[in-house]
């Protein structure tokens, strides 16, 4: 990947791995300079899947030791054991700054985490963490397999120190090289094999790597291989599927669309299937390949999704001949059921349920605050679980105690009712926008007065903000506009390759369409480049220019004033905050800090706040659907779109009576 560095980066803290010389802000920028001496990782741990740690190293002191803020506790509480839908070892799992990345090797029962800054971007983790489990399982294979004594793994360290080190002086090598790589070479290449192979017969995970009429090595080959040259490990004789290679082996099991995350189950992918192009939009492309061909892109293994641009779900078009989004699915109201005395006798959901507490409750009383308030605490809690943020589920737990005290209550299913009958309009209220959504009234409305309409994008690290901004900017391309995409995340690096990748394949689904991306590198100004791209467009008669900004978090003061300025001088038509649907007290603390930074660092009389908001990750969350009331509580702002997954048309209308059913649901 061509990181572009030519300039220096701008001064913010950020995490500084313990043995590190590099001054902390060149971190990010500069990931692969100095291979001998940098470590990038945060912690490497063997566990066992009953939780025992078996070998562990700590790259950094910093890393949280509280319970609830380790990250590899978090895995094994969230991610494991409540088999949190969101999380699976392809992605890997998210804990505050951290990214927690994680195999099974399911022949031994043990399980590999390595944890990182979310913030970095590193290439080789998919192949450290495999050759890791190997190297281990090959070195300890003995020891593994006798759980009844206790064994020392501490030699372990240095072999993992020198296959670090190897891995990561590999990967700087090949940033260092300006040639973009072979399409060959790119994921995007694996997966178009592996897509076309489907439908045939199950695609062997080999097949993916082979080439006409040779028979090259399995990438589990290739790495003994490596491990071997570096004198750790031995070769398993092409044995694959034991000693933790299981990664790469054909897996019977559950699928990975029923979670691949409980301890049991199988982490490997399936392989993607072949991508359908539909609306008549480019339906050659995916047969062909060409719309998946990267080879020119220098950000080839940016961390986006190669294979389905196009999803099953593109919006219509209305009388006004206007594209728009599909409205997200309607969930069933369970208004009728609490009437009825099945109702009250139905087994809870999984995640219980608002109303399954109550079903205890049969007296017919005048209610008081007393007997409320446990009632209270017990529906609180089930907003909480359905991440509602405390604050948002105080404010409306009060407001019904406030209603229902000295009521009377004649038997179980009216106190149902009562309590559903308070909490609906409320939720409702919250949740119903009291500004305008119609974007696209608006962007017609500057177009006809000369001007191009901008919208600013703004969230933390790894919410979606480029992948939703690609999507909204798919939209606006099916609407015949022209589209410039800012990028104005100066920081991250490979965040402009990124959007890259992103244009061109915008362009490859939308032929004869406008889209561009005004890029200026990193380093710079992002309220210079935003400007600088706002003339752009006005001169050459773009419609919307989508600026993408550096994910923040909230109390980085440096980035936040970055942003204000940003917004200061650029004036955006919107400033939409992009946040995950699986966040909960999370979601008020961003908001509010966002707003706040907004003001306090704008320098102006009346400063902006955010505008709207896009959810993205909807599609990871089941009925924890409280984010979303959150959100709009804290901001009063509208959601635009929810964002339900990784193609481009993966964008939604909210549907404030699907969210508002799931909150009540039992
Ligand atoms: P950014 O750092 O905020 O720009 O985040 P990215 O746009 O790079 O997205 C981070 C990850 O989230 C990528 O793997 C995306 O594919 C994924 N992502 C973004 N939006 C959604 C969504 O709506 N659903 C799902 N499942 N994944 C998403």
């Amino acid at each position: 990947m061509n990181w572009g560095f030519d300039d220096e980066p701008l001064s913010v803290a950020v995490h500084e791995p313990a043995n590190a010389p590099l001054a902390p802000a060149s971190i990010p920028r500069h990931p692969r300079r100095s291979c001998d001496c940098l470590r990038m990782l945060d912690t490497v741990t063997v566990l066992t899947k009953g939780g025992l740690v078996l070998w562990s190293k700590a790259y950094s002191p910093s890393v949280p030791t509280v319970q609830s803020r380790n990250p590899v506790d978090s895995l094994v509480r969230r991610v494991l054991i409540e088999d949190l839908a969101s999380a699976n070892p392809e992605q890997g799992y998210s804990k505050d700054s951290y990214q927690v990345k994680w195999t099974f090797g399911n022949e031994v029962g043990l399980i590999f985490v390595i944890v990182y800054q979310k913030i970095l971007q590193l290439a080789y983790i998919d192949e450290l963490l495999e050759a890791f489990k190997r190297l281990f399982c090959s070195l300890f294979d003995a020891k593994i397999r006798d759980p009844d004594a206790l064994h020392s793994y501490a030699e372990f360290e240095q072999k993992f120190d020198t296959l670090l080190g190897a891995l990561e002086a590999e990967d700087a090598q090949k940033s260092k090289r300006k040639a973009p790589r072979k399409f060959e070479d790119t994921k995007g290449y694996q997966n178009t094999l592996a897509a076309q192979a489907s439908g045939e017969k199950a695609a062997t995970p080999d097949a993916t790597t082979a080439g006409a009429g040779t028979a090259p090595l399995s990438e589990a080959d290739k790495l003994d291989e490596k491990l071997q040259a570096l004198g750790l490990g031995k070769r398993s004789g092409g044995k694959k599927g034991t000693s933790g290679g299981g990664r790469k082996t054909p897996q019977k099991g559950p699928s990975r669309s029923g979670s691949s995350t409980s301890l049991d189950s199988s982490p490997r992918s399936e392989p993607k299937a072949q991508r359908s192009w539909v609306g008549g939009v480019a339906s050659t492309v995916a047969a062909t390949g060409g719309a998946l061909d990267y080879s020119d892109s220098a950000a080839s293994d940016a961390a986006i999704p190669s294979q389905e641009l196009i999803g099953a779900h593109l919006g219509s078009r209305g009388h006004d001949g206007l594209y728009d989004a599909a409205e997200m699915d309607a969930r069933e109201s369970d208004d009728d059921e609490d009437d009825d005395a099945s109702a009250v006798t139905a087994t809870p959901q999984k995640s219980g349920g608002i109303f399954s507490f109550f079903q205890n409750l049969t007296a017919a009383k005048t209610l008081t605050r007393e007997d409320l308030d446990p009632m209270m605490a017990k529906l609180r809690e089930d907003m909480i679980n359905k991440n509602v943020a405390s604050d948002v589920a105080d404010h409306l737990c009060a407001s019904v105690t406030e209603s229902l005290t000295g009521t009377k209550i004649g038997k179980f299913s009216s106190l149902m009712k009562a309590i559903k009958q308070n909490l609906e309009p409320s939720l409702r209220k919250i949740l119903t926008p009291k500004t305008s959504t119609d974007l696209l009234r608006d962007i017609l409305a500057a177009q006809a007065a000369n001007r191009p309409y901008t919208i600013a994008f703004v969230g933390v690290n790894g919410v979606g903000k480029s992948t939703n901004l690609s999507k909204i900017c798919f939209w606006l391309l099916q609407n015949d506009l022209k589209v410039l995409i800012a990028a104005c995340d100066t920081f991250r690096s490979g965040a402009v390759e990124q959007l890259r990748v992103h244009v061109r394949n915008l362009g490859a689904v939308h032929p004869g369409a406008t889209v561009e991306l005004f890029d200026r590198g990193y380093g710079k100004d992002p309220a210079g480049i935003a400007k600088d791209a706002v003339s752009h467009a006005a001169k050459n008669g773009f419609d919307v220019v989508l600026i993408d900004t550096a994910g923040r978090m909230q109390d980085n003061e440096p980035l936040m004033r970055a942003l204000a300025k940003l917004v200061t001088v650029n004036n955006p038509d919107k400033i939409i905050f992009v946040g995950e649907a699986l966040v909960g007290n999370e979601a008020v603390d961003q908001l509010t800090k966002f707003n706040q930074a907004l003001k306090d660092f704008s320098g102006v009389r009346n400063p902006r706040q955010i505008d709207g908001i896009v959810l993205s990750k909807f599609d990871t969350i089941d009925d924890k659907v409280g984010a979303a009331l959150s959100m709009t509580y804290t901001t009063g702002q509208p959601i635009f779109f929810v964002g339900t997954g990784q193609t481009y048309t993966d964008l939604r209308r909210m549907n404030v009576r699907s969210i508002v059913n799931s909150l009540l649901a039992k």
